[in-house]
């Protein structure tokens, strides 16, 4: 039932729940207490422990508004053995100093905290209440709320939702059996009317058999619906593009390398995928330097071969042109002709390409964002292959896939490995494969953390490594609020090493920069005419110079694990042993040192990634993902892993033996986001 219907709520209430995407009553049962707060005992004075919140009973003794060190409203509270609590107020209201007046009793409930004069609370919140009044019997529950909507108001709302009967079972008993959980009513009874015995700790780690019960309720629902678009996909239609009898082989015989077994197993994969009647959607994970290209081009390689066309996209123009430089060298031989398309071609040459696109003429398309223009159509898209798919969104994924009829094949590729757990959950409706190995010969990269404070001795370094030949990449500290003041910085940073190895050739890249000048310099490094490279973060994804060695962050601080990993594989790509220096400013927070520890310790992106999931939380990891992708609200994927694989394992036969009763479990759990999921 939506909330609308519901004659006593009133028109303000139903727009301020809404904004809280409280719609229907299944949604108002599922708001859960985000807290409680324990009113059922009254905590002497003398028993407070610092940090500890509790309420505590007495009389004012004293109050008074103070001015210095700035306005407060200070009173003091003696409970019945005479034992004195400071209560202090930083903004408050008349009706406040009136409750605090000398003589009144109170209750207060706060957090214990560290005053000028022993313990003290602030900002706790108070109610008149005699001696002997009675104390609350049940814990009570603390929501989220949003402007206008108070607890009291979402209490007595959840109240009359509990009243309509909305608590049945949806799913079959034996999904549950293996658990020993309690029901969905007792759970949702009881979570938000807690008995006064309950453990408030185990409840507010969310650990009780009610709230795994729930969590356990919400990844079926994520499994489920995952699943069902899994299933609804697969029921598309594509054309069944058979394996390549010729180029495919002729590519690995011309290649200066073999694949490595886990480039062939992927590759089988993505093979027999495409000869299916509907259409791939496998997302290809490997570390940086992992050669993903590679496969990428093998399947390109397939479809061409039986007359289709390919689409391949990058996220940025210097690896776009660095694929198309690849595939060039790898497929003219063959002559198949490849196509390039930037945003920033000149206008000209863009509507040829795409002319040649339309005709047919092109095989293969190279380019970033502009291939999915509505200028560009395709003759006969049967693949479209993305890199890095993390940087597209759903739509722009959605629009490229658009471009052919009937679907093309889609390959989306990563080197930001996802953890397990996630690619169990927000990603169950993909089929994945893993290049778990790295091309043989590689030598690991050495990651040093230095502070900023030894920045000689790193230009030192930098000088040494160019001068014995080799080349360098210094990375300028990410500003994320401002592409004005990350333009300046990297200009300043140049001009500062520039001058500083004045016998060194010193280049500059960044975002801002025309395309042809970007690739002129990046020609240059490729080169070797440039030594020293200065960048922003626009290296970070795919860039592939072998002979760089030594890399150095700064303010490795301030970017994320995947991103420091991802910059550290741009060296170490050749035979030569590679360092990465982070240098940092001092004073880390907590986090910032946790996170260099990881990168610095770690050189499996798997394990980097794993730890970034543990300190950061899914929402990083899914990026644009997230927006066709409802969260999870209850479950979390460490601590219900358990969950999460028995619902796994439950999900398709469900969906295959009780179709109606998952309906009705998405329709409790997902039902924002049944429709929504369309990557
Ligand atoms: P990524 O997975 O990060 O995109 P690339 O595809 O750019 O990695 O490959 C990194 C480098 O490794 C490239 O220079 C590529 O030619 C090379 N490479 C790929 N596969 C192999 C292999 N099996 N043996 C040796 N070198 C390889
Ligand atoms: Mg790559």
């Amino acid at each position: 039932m939506q909330l609308s219907e519901i004659k006593s709520f009133s028109k303000p209430l139903i727009a301020n729940l809404a904004k809280l995407a409280v719609h229907h009553v299944q949604d108002l049962l599922l708001h859960l207490p985000l807290r409680y707060i324990d009113e059922t005992r009254i905590v002497p004075i003398r028993d407070l422990r610092l940090g500890e919140s509790v309420q505590v009973q007495g009389e004012i003794m004293y109050a008074e508004v103070t001015y210095k060190p700035r306005k407060a409203l200070v009173a003091q509270l003696a409970d019945e053995a005479g034992q004195q609590l400071t209560l202090r107020f930083l903004h408050f209201y008349p009706s406040q100093i009136n409750a605090l007046k000398v003589g009144n009793q109170l209750r207060a409930y706060g957090e214990v905290r560290h005053g000028y004069f022993g313990y003290e609370m602030v900002h706790p919140q108070c109610k008149a209440a005699g001696k002997d009044a009675a104390v609350s019997e049940q814990l009570t529950p603390v929501y989220s709320t949003t402007a206008g909507l108070t607890q009291p108001s979402v209490r007595k709302a959840i109240k009359t939702a509990m009243q309509m009967d909305a608590l049945t079972e949806t799913l079959p008993p034996f999904v549950y059996e293996t658990q020993r959980f309690p029901s969905f009513s007792d759970s949702i009874q009881s979570l938000h009317y807690p008995q006064p015995d309950a453990d408030l700790t185990a409840l507010e780690n969310r650990l009780t058999p009610e709230w795994r019960r729930l969590a356990y309720d919400e990844l079926l629902a994520q499994q489920l619906s995952m699943r069902k678009h899994y299933a609804k996909r697969r029921s598309i239609s594509a054309s069944e593009i058979a394996p390549s009898q010729t180029l495919v082989k002729q590519l690995l015989q011309d290649l200066p390398f073999v694949l490595t077994q886990a480039q062939q197993k992927v590759s089988a994969e993505i093979s027999q995928d495409l000869t299916q009647a509907h259409p791939m959607q496998r997302l290809l994970q490997g570390d940086v330097g992992s050669g993903k290209t590679i496969v990428a081009c093998l399947a390109a390689l397939q479809a061409i071969e039986q007359g289709w066309q390919v689409a391949l996209m990058a996220p940025t123009e210097i690896l776009a042109e660095q694929h198309y430089k690849k595939f060039e060298m790898w497929l003219a031989p063959m002559n198949i002709h490849i196509a390039w398309l930037t945003g920033s071609q000149n206008k000209k040459t863009r509507e040829a390409a795409q002319q040649d696109i339309a005709s047919g003429k092109v095989q293969l398309a190279v380019g970033t964002h502009a291939l999915f223009q509505d200028a560009v159509s395709f003759k006969k898209l049967g693949l479209a292959i993305i890199d890095e798919q993390h940087r597209f969104g759903v739509q722009q994924r959605l629009a490229l896939r658009q471009k052919g009829a009937p679907e093309p094949h889609q390959l989306m590729m990563t080197a930001t490995p996802i953890p397990r757990t996630l690619s169990m959950s927000y990603y169950a409706d993909l089929d994945v494969s893993v290049i778990d190995e790295l091309p043989p010969g590689r030598s690991p990269v050495v990651t040093k953390l230095v502070s900023d404070q030894r920045r000689e001795e790193i230009l030192q370094r930098v000088r040494e490594a160019c001068q014995s030949g080799s080349q360098a990449y210094w990375v300028c500290p990410l500003i994320e609020e401002s592409e004005v003041l990350q333009l300046q910085t990297a200009t300043e940073i140049f001009e500062n090493l520039q001058q500083n190895f004045s016998d060194l050739s010193v280049g500059l890249v960044h975002g801002r920069m025309k395309s042809a000048e970007k690739q002129a310099v990046m020609q240059a490094f490729v080169a070797g005419g440039i030594q020293l490279l200065v960048a922003t973060t626009v290296i970070e994804v795919g860039v592939d110079v072998p002979n760089a060695s030594l890399m150095v962050i700064e303010h490795a601080e301030r970017m994320g694990l995947s991103q420091l990993h991802q910059l550290r594989g741009r060296v170490g790509r050749g035979t030569a042993k590679s360092t990465c220096i982070l240098m940092y400013q001092n004073k880390l927070t907590e986090m910032a040192r946790a996170r260099l520890k990881v990168i610095y310790e770690n050189t499996d992106g798997f394990a980097i990634s794993q730890a970034d999931l543990n300190l950061r939380g899914p929402g990083e990891f899914l990026g644009t993902r997230q927006s066709g992708v409802p969260m999870l609200k209850i479950a979390d994927l460490t601590r219900d892993e358990d969950l999460l694989q028995r619902a796994k394992s439950v999900a398709d036969g469900l969906l295959k033996d009780y179709p109606e009763a998952v309906d009705q479990h998405l329709q409790r759990w997902m039902r924002q986001g049944v429709d929504l999921v369309k990557v």
